[in-house]
């Protein structure tokens, strides 16, 4: 493909004016939205207008006045119908990390008896270091059983609680079909837990479709929701009833302002809210989740889809290195929207792209993952990446000491 031909499609693109929503750098093609997402202006304006107004001068009326104590159900019912979720299906609380932990041990608790909490081996560590600590707390109660992701349907047993599988691998962007998991869990009387962080934002997610239990899913990345910004849950309604939270903070009362001394869980989602939400970061979320909601989900995932192509499509007919490999599916259908490539030097190409503007990030040991957010996107950026990473591999700029030293994060 030409330049021009890349540029032809955006012309074409329905999608092209979002990207006009967005404050990013210039010369900067961001190809790590799937890790951090970049602002979108509204979440600025939103932000101060939050500090200043809300928390400024209506101070601890805005719990009432601003709408505050709200914003984790109405924040968290916009994100439902990302993901196919009726809207009291759905709260903003926590982060990612603390929720895995509360609705396997919901799960649990749905399935008394049964000790087994299943996963995969590679799945994103905190998936596996949460559920390791719960099944530690737990005892004889609980164990954490992680097998290779070929082995999983046929692990599920008359001993599983629950199937606990991020739908979109974050370091290959491999994905599970939603349906058959689910449907294999159901069939032994296990309850399945989806992680969508890679998946919400990015692909078209239907939770009730695929008649889902429970999920989980950040609000920092495709949903551009900001820095640490507090993470989803969904508990499908059926379930809401009898699911206990292990962490029975105030917020997950019936009464909170009862200030009563026992604990009575609230009938509905509110039970899964801890304590005290975010307020300014659920502010600039929700910004970031509007915008969203005015794309057209489908047509996000398309080009998306077509974006990632034509990357994998430039970079294997330009780059003649041999060492680059194709650490993602080949066929769309089958990948999330991040393109890992394996390189014994992935961390130093990483870095001397990087140095040039074009900014994704790297997964150790030796992947070099580039995400393809498209609202800020173009076809021409993903064309100017691929030109980008063949020239840096064929000049070895990358063979330098400044891009070999490790930062903290990668
Ligand atoms: C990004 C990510 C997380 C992050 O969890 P936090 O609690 O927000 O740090 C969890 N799981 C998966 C699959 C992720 O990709």
């Amino acid at each position: 493909m030409t330049r021009e031909e890349a540029q032809a499609l955006d012309a074409a693109d329905p999608l092209a004016r979002f990207a006009d929503a967005f404050a990013l750098p210039e010369g900067v093609i961001y190809l790590d939205g799937n890790s951090l997402g970049p602002p979108p202006l509204s979440a600025h304006a939103r932000l101060a207008e939050a500090a200043r107004a809300e928390w400024g001068e209506g101070l601890i009326r805005s719990w009432n006045t601003a709408g505050w104590i709200d914003a984790p159900l109405r924040v968290g019912g916009k994100i439902a119908r990302l993901v196919g979720a009726g809207p009291h299906e759905v709260a903003v609380a926590d982060s990612t990390s603390v929720n895995l932990f509360k609705l396997a041990a919901g799960a649990l608790s749905l399935r008394s008896g049964r000790t087994t909490i299943l996963s995969e081996t590679g799945n994103f560590p905190t998936d596996l270091y949460t559920l390791g600590g719960l099944a530690a707390l737990l005892g004889e109660r609980a164990r954490l059983r992680a097998v290779a992701p070929e082995e999983i349907v046929a692990a599920i047993d008359e001993d599983t609680a629950v199937v606990v599988l991020t739908h979109i691998h974050y370091k290959s962007a491999r994905r599970w079909d939603m349906a058959a998991i689910t449907a294999a869990a159901h069939a032994k009387g296990a309850l399945v837990l989806w992680d969508l962080c890679h998946s919400v934002g990015a692909v078209a997610v239907d939770l009730n479709g695929v008649n889902a239990d429970l999920a989980v899913g950040c609000s920092y990345k495709y949903l551009n929701g900001g820095p640490g910004a507090p993470a989803f849950l969904f508990v499908a309604e059926r379930h809401q009833g009898a699911i206990r939270s292990p962490l029975t903070g105030w917020m997950g009362h019936a009464a909170p302002f009862a200030f009563e001394d026992a604990y009575r869980p609230a009938a509905d989602i509110r039970a899964q809210i801890t304590g005290t939400p975010p307020i300014l970061a659920l502010a600039a979320l929700e910004a970031g989740v509007d915008l969203q909601l005015e794309a057209d989900a489908a047509r996000v995932e398309a080009k998306g889809r077509a974006l990632t192509d034509l990357f994998i499509g430039e970079v294997e007919a330009r780059c003649t290195d041999p060492a680059l490999v194709l650490a993602s599916p080949r066929d769309a259908a089958q990948r999330g929207l991040h393109v890992s490539f394996a390189h014994p030097q992935g961390y130093a190409l990483v870095q001397a792209l990087i140095a040039r503007g074009v900014i994704g990030d790297f997964r150790a040991p030796d992947i070099a993952r580039f995400g393809f957010s498209p609202l800020f996107l173009s076809f021409a950026d993903a064309w100017d990446a691929a030109a980008a990473l063949c020239d840096v591999l064929h000049s070895r700029t990358w063979d330098s000491p400044q891009f070999r030293a490790r930062a903290a994060v990668t």
